[in-house]
């Protein structure tokens, strides 16, 4: 039976921005007790080499300080692999699309620390990477890895205890994002982001999984989300499905609301349900119904008039992401009006006449809206992609307040 273990850290003084030495041996002792009380052989650590792969997905720890891996987790397992007589631990991520994981280390200050006592640091971006044949794959049948994950003799996924607004969860699964190339990475980020997840899960299955929840994130994760301080939950497995759909229903969702993990049981686990056997003392003190992000954007932003017609998930949550940042960056009265319009062109052709401000067509649906009227469309302009990068629909607008 999978075992699952959660339970609330008492104790704690510190926070992400800060990583007292008590907070290390406190969270050491919580995740000595957990490997013990899900039978995890820490025998298998010794004389190996180990990677842990944080989420630092863009991290900006003063103003977002819990969209990353605490770095008091980061550090506390690193140090208890070395107690437990691993050869060599290292730190690697891959942060974001074209954002370099060197300076994702440096701003949340893992640099610094990991430095001090020794441990190595991997910029997978800026490293080697193979290519793995993926049989099971639906969408990849080839999977470009960075090299030191599948070098690794031992692999422990350190994913962050948050919601996502492209997946209602991010958690285990979904971290495995940052051990793939950019190459392969914006491809399937739409609803087939599902698919695309369980494909990964098949590549390099970590040997244990951690998730940090000392500070969580809730509603539009993971970059405009609300933390919950001091929540300070752990949760420990060596199974990712047990574990995040544990962890989703600690978080109030069904995991009938989370295609990834419908996929995964039906794939990985073939559509049988494994049991779970789930630990901790004070595991209930964590349950707590998280707020779901948004994905809409229409009627949301004054100013912004957001016409979202035959879209999937991809331009809606680039949409909203672009206008999250903006509206939490700047006072959104500085824009210019505008109408966005994604998706498939709806049958009324009135929509674009009717539009107010500058006209923004996003996504590759919605270029088809181009030739609906050419007098007008000089006014208007087309960002093309499917889904094309948050940062576009970001800069243009920026572009346009000028
Ligand atoms: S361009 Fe179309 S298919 Fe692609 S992400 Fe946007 S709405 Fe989805």
């Amino acid at each position: 039976m999978n075992s699952v273990y959660l339970n609330k850290v008492s104790n704690l003084t510190g926070s992400p921005l800060n990583c007292p030495e008590s907070d290390i041996s406190r969270i050491k002792e919580e995740i000595a007790g957990s490997l013990e009380a899900i039978s995890y052989q820490t025998a298998d650590i010794r004389g190996s080499t180990v990677i842990l792969k944080p989420n630092l997905v863009r991290p900006n720890p003063r103003l977002i300080p819990a969209s990353s891996t605490d770095p008091r987790v980061v550090i506390a397992i690193a140090e208890l692999c070395s107690d437990f007589g691993a050869r060599e631990v290292g730190v690697g991520e891959n942060p974001g699309f074209e954002y370099p994981a060197r300076e994702a280390f440096e701003i949340s200050g893992l640099t610094a620390l990991l430095k001090k006592r020794g441990f190595k640091t991997f910029f997978f971006d800026d490293g080697e990477w193979v290519d793995i044949p993926n049989p099971a794959g639906r969408l990849y049948r080839n999977i470009r890895v960075a090299k030191p994950v599948m070098e690794a003799g031992v692999f422990i996924n350190l994913p962050k205890w948050k919601t996502h607004m492209l997946t209602c969860i991010s958690l285990s699964i979904k971290n495995l994002l940052g051990i793939i190339h950019d190459d392969q990475r914006m491809l399937f980020h739409r609803n087939d982001i599902a698919e695309k997840i369980v494909d990964l899960a098949q590549v390099r299955v970590p040997d244990l999984n951690i998730i940090d929840g000392l500070w969580a994130m809730e509603g539009q994760a993971p970059f405009h989300g609300v933390s919950i301080r001091d929540y300070n939950g752990l949760a420990v497995s060596t199974d990712m499905i047990a574990l995040d759909s544990t962890v989703a229903e600690w978080m109030g969702f069904s995991i009938s609301e989370i295609p990834h993990l419908m996929i995964a049981r039906e794939r990985i686990w073939n559509g049988v349900d494994h049991p779970v056997n789930v630990i901790g003392p004070e595991k209930d003190l964590l349950k707590r119904r998280f707020k779901r992000p948004v994905l809409s954007s229409a009627g949301q932003f004054p100013g912004f008039r957001c016409i979202e017609c035959g879209v999937c998930n991809g331009c809606l949550s680039a949409i909203r992401h672009s206008l999250d940042k903006l509206a939490f960056e700047s006072d959104l009265k500085l824009y210019p009006v505008s109408t966005i319009v994604s998706g498939r062109p709806m049958c009324n052709e009135q929509t674009l006449d009717e539009w107010e401000g500058n006209l923004i067509l996003f996504g590759n649906c919605a270029s088809e809206f181009q030739f609906y009227d050419r007098a007008k469309r000089r006014k208007g302009c087309w960002i093309p992609g499917c889904p094309p990068h948050v940062l576009d629909l970001f800069n243009l607008l920026e572009k346009l307040r000028d």
